[in-house]
C-alpha cells in the first residue's frame, strides 16, 4: 500500500469530500490511518433483556422472533421486530427505514444498541424505541464491540468514514515500524500494523490500551528524536562562544539601574552569565510571570555579548512590543554608548535598507525586531546571542533560523511569561535549561480581581467611567467567537457599538480585533499608549507584555471562555503603574467547574500556581491549545497525562540517538510523518 497516495483516490471520496478531509489534516492514506478515534462506544457489555429498565441506553443481543413493517396513516413506515434472548423478549422499533425489512430476517442473531422506553399501545411493556446502532452478529467482527467514534464535520457521515477506515485498515498488509524493534520489545509495545488495527477497531479493552501506548510512545519518541537531532546538528556545525567576564558595560548598567535586582533576578542572571562564559552554547529558558522583570535580564545578557565584541538580537512577537523594548533599551543603553536598532516589517523601503546595512556592518550592536529578523536578507556582522521574547509565539523552526544567522553557534535565551511545568518544558523546548523568576519586584500594587454576573453590568460600567474620569484608562476584553458556537454570545463589534454609543458616548473609545490590518492595530495601540484613547474594546489581540502603566481597569466579557493562564496573561496588562488596578471577570456560567476556576482567579495572583491549577482543571490539550507552541499538534499523546510515557520515550530517544546512523534514519521517518509541520530540519 502506498501511504503517500492522495485521499481522493479512495473509492467514494469525491473532490468535495477530499476538500473537507483536507481541512481535518487528512491528505493521504497515512494521514487517514493516523486520524485516531476520539472515543469508543463500548458495546462489549450486553444487558440481559429481563434486566432492562426504561430510559436507558443499552446493548442487547438476541434472535429475531418476528419482524414486520407497517405504514401509518400519515405515510410513515414503522418496522418492528421482537428480539429474544435466554431471559426474555423485547420489541424493537425503527422509523422510516424500509430497508431493515430486507436486511434482517427471522432467526437472525443481532446486536442492538439503543434507548429503552415504553412500547406503543400501552401495557407498560418495554421496547427499544430509539435504535442507535445494530448489526448481525455474523458480520459483527469482534471490532464492533468497541465502535470507534471520530471527530468529524457534519458533511462526513460517521458510517461512511468508519467503513472507509475499515476498508483501508483491512487491506493494509504491512507498515514499517517507526520505533526500533528493541524498543518495541523492551517496553512491551505492538508493531505498528497491529497498533493501527487495534486503535481503530480494538478487539477488547486490553488490546486498545496497548495500541494507545504504542502510538503515544511512538509520537513522543519521534518528537524527542527530532529535538535531539536538531540540537546535535547545530552543535556539530559550530563551536560555542566563550564570553569573558570583563564586566565593563554590565557593571555600569547594574549601577545605573533605578532599582536593585531581586533575589530571583540575581539568581537567573548568575545562571545566564555562567552559561555564557562556558564554551558550550547556552540554551536557556527564562520563565517568569508578567511584570517579573525578565527584560532587564535579557538586556544584561545582550550587553555582555556587546562588551565581548558580539552583536545581540532580541526577537519580539509583535511590532508594539519590539518598539517598547527599543524605547526602554535606548533609555538605559544610550548613556553607555551602545547602539540599538529596530527591524520590523513596517519600516519604509529606505529605512529597511539602512537597517540591513547597519546590521551587516555591525554598527548596530543590539538589534530588536519581529519576524522580520529571520528573513534571508538579514545578515549579521557577528551575531553572538539570540534572545526571543514570549517564545511560545514562535515555532521551534523560526528560532532555529535566527540562531543560524550567526557564524559561531550563538548563545540562546528564550523568555516566556507562560510558566510551564517541567514535563511539558521537555516536550516543547527539548532540552533547554530553565531559570525561573518566581517573585515580582517589591512594591507592586496587587491587582484586585472580582467575579461578577450580568446583573452587575451597570455598576461595573459606572466604576469604569469613574476611573476614566479620574484620569485612568481601561480595557474591555471579549472572547473570540467561533462560528461553530451555538452558545448565544455577543461579538466584540456589538459590544463596541453598545458601549461607545451608550454609557461611554462621552469617552474616546476604540475597537481592536484580529481582522484589522497590522497598521490599523498598530495605530490604535499607539493612540492608546499616548492616552488619546481612553477605553479599548478588544479581543485578545492586546499583546502579552504591552506596558501602559496608566491603564488600571480591565473588564473581561465571557470570562468562563478563557483559560486561567490566559486570563492571568490578560490581567497582566493592568497594575503596571502606581495606580490601584481592578480586573472584573464577567460570567454567567453557573457550571461548578467554571465557577471554581474563576474563583481561583480572585484568590490566586501567582502565575505559576494558576498554570498548574489550569492544567489540572482543563487538561493539557486546552492548556497547550492556548499556548501556540511550535510543535506539530500531537495526534494522540497528551504530555500531561502521558508524562510517564514521555519520560520513557525521552530516555529511549537519547540512547537511540547516540548512534549517528540512527539519527539519520529517524530523521527520514520524522520528515515523512510530519511533512513540513515539524522542525524544518533542512533549514538548520
Ligand atoms: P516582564 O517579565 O513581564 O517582561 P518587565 O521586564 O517588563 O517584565 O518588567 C516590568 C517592570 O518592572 C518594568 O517597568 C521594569 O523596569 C520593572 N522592574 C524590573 N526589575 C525590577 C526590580 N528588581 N525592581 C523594581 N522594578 C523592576
Ligand atoms: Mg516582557
Amino acid at each position: 500500500m502506498n501511504f503517500e497516495q492522495g485521499i481522493q483516490f479512495i473509492k467514494g471520496v469525491g473532490p468535495k469530500k477530499a476538500q473537507i478531509l483536507k481541512s481535518l489534516g487528512i491528505e493521504n492514506i497515512y494521514d487517514l490511518v493516523t486520524y485516531y478515534p476520539k472515543r469508543y462506544s463500548d458495546q462489549s457489555e450486553v444487558t440481559p433483556i429481563a434486566m432492562l429498565n426504561p430510559n436507558e441506553t443499552v446493548n442487547i443481543a438476541g434472535r429475531i422472533l418476528t419482524i414486520q413493517e407497517k405504514s401509518t396513516h400519515r405515510g410513515m413506515k414503522i418496522t418492528t421486530a421482537i428480539l429474544v434472548d435466554t431471559t426474555g423478549s423485547i420489541q424493537i422499533v425503527w422509523f422510516n427505514q424500509p430497508f431493515i425489512k430486507k436486511t434482517l430476517k427471522i432467526n437472525d442473531e443481532i446486536f442492538v444498541k439503543g434507548k429503552t422506553g415504553y412500547a406503543y399501545g400501552g401495557y407498560g411493556q418495554l421496547a427499544i424505541k430509539q435504535v442507535i446502532n445494530y448489526f448481525k452478529s455474523e458480520d459483527s467482527n469482534a471490532q464492533y464491540k468497541f465502535a470507534p467514534l471520530y471527530a468529524l464535520p457534519e458533511f462526513i457521515k460517521p458510517k461512511f468514514f468508519r467503513t472507509m477506515m475499515q476498508n483501508i485498515i483491512d487491506s493494509m498488509e504491512s507498515i514499517p515500524n517507526a520505533l526500533p524493534q528493541n524498543i518495541i520489545d523492551k517496553y512491551n509495545l505492538l508493531d505498528k500494523l497491529t497498533a493501527l488495527q487495534q486503535i481503530h477497531f480494538p478487539n477488547n479493552k486490553q488490546d486498545l490500551t496497548v495500541a494507545r501506548q504504542t502510538l503515544i510512545f511512538e509520537e513522543l519518541f519521534l518528537i524527542q528524536c527530532g529535538l535531539i537531532y536538531m540540537r546535535k546538528l547545530s552543535q556539530q556545525k559550530k563551536a560555542g562562544i566563550r564570553y569573558l567576564s570583563n564586566d565593563k558595560l554590565v557593571a555600569k548598567l547594574l549601577q545605573n539601574l533605578p532599582f536593585a535586582l531581586t533575589a530571583d533576578q540575581n539568581k537567573a542572571w548568575h545562571e545566564i552569565y555562567s552559561d555564557m562564559e562556558k564554551n558550550i552554547p547556552m540554551q536557556r529558558l527564562l520563565q517568569g510571570d508578567v511584570g517579573s522583570g525578565k527584560t532587564v535580564i535579557a538586556m544584561l545578557a545582550l550587553i555582555k555579548a556587546v562588551e565581548n565584541g558580539y552583536q545581540g538580537a532580541l526577537m519580539a512577537p509583535t511590532e508594539v512590543l519590539a518598539k517598547q523594548h527599543l524605547q526602554s533599551f535606548e533609555l538605559l543603553l544610550a548613556p553607555l554608548g551602545i547602539k540599538v536598532g529596530l527591524l520590523t516589517g513596517s519600516l519604509s523601503a529606505k529605512e529597511h535598507r539602512i537597517a540591513l546595512e547597519n546590521i551587516a556592518a555591525g554598527d548596530w550592536q543590539i538589534v530588536i525586531g519581529t519576524h522580520a529578523l529571520i528573513q534571508d536578507k538579514v545578515e549579521f556582522n557577528k551575531l553572538g546571542l539570540v534572545v526571543t521574547d514570549e517564545q511560545h509565539r514562535f515555532g521551534v523552526a523560526q528560532r532555529a533560523r535566527l540562531e543560524n544567522k550567526a557564524t559561531a553557534m550563538p548563545d540562546v535565551l528564550v523568555m516566556t511569561a507562560t510558566p510551564i511545568p517541567r514535563t511539558m518544558t521537555l516536550t516543547v523546548y527539548g532540552d533547554l535549561d530553565v531559570s525561573s523568576i518566581y517573585h515580582l519586584p517589591p512594591g507592586r500594587q496587587p491587582i484586585r480581581t472580582f467575579l461578577r454576573t450580568e446583573e452587575a453590568r451597570p455598576k461595573i460600567y459606572k466604576f469604569v467611567h469613574d476611573q476614566i474620569d479620574a484620569g485612568r484608562q481601561a480595557y474591555v476584553v471579549c472572547p473570540l467567537i467561533e462560528l461553530s458556537d451555538n452558545i448565544k454570545s455577543t461579538s466584540v463589534e456589538e459590544i463596541y457599538d453598545e458601549l461607545s454609543n451608550g454609557v461611554f458616548h462621552d469617552i474616546k473609545c476604540a475597537l481592536l480585533h484580529g481582522k484589522l490590518s497590522a497598521n490599523e492595530k498598530e495605530d490604535i495601540m499607539q493612540r492608546f499608549c499616548s492616552n488619546e484613547i481612553k477605553l479599548l474594546i478588544s479581543t485578545t489581540v492586546i499583546e502579552v507584555g504591552v506596558n501602559i502603566p496608566n491603564a488600571s481597569v480591565m473588564v473581561v466579557e465571557g470570562a468562563d471562555r478563557f483559560g486561567l493562564a490566559q486570563l492571568h496573561q490578560l490581567r497582566g496588562r493592568i497594575g503596571r503603574g502606581e495606580y490601584k488596578s481592578y480586573c472584573i471577570l464577567l460570567s454567567n456560567n453557573k457550571n461548578d467547574n467554571s465557577k471554581q476556576r474563576l474563583e481561583l482567579m480572585e484568590k490566586v495572583s501567582d502565575g505559576f500556581k494558576l498554570a498548574e491549577e489550569d492544567l489540572k482543571l482543563r487538561g493539557p490539550g486546552q492548556f497547550f491549545g492556548s499556548m501556540q507552541h511550535g510543535l506539530p499538534d500531537l495526534k494522540i499523546a497528551d504530555v500531561f497525562n502521558d508524562a510517564a510515557i514521555l519520560l520513557q520515550a525521552r530516555t529511549a530517544a537519547e540512547k537511540y540517538c547516540q548512534d549517528k546512523n540512527n539519527l539519520y534514519t529517524i530523521n527520514k521517518i520524522i520528515q515523512l510523518q510530519y511533512k513540513n509541520n515539524f522542525l524544518h530540519i533542512n533549514d538548520v
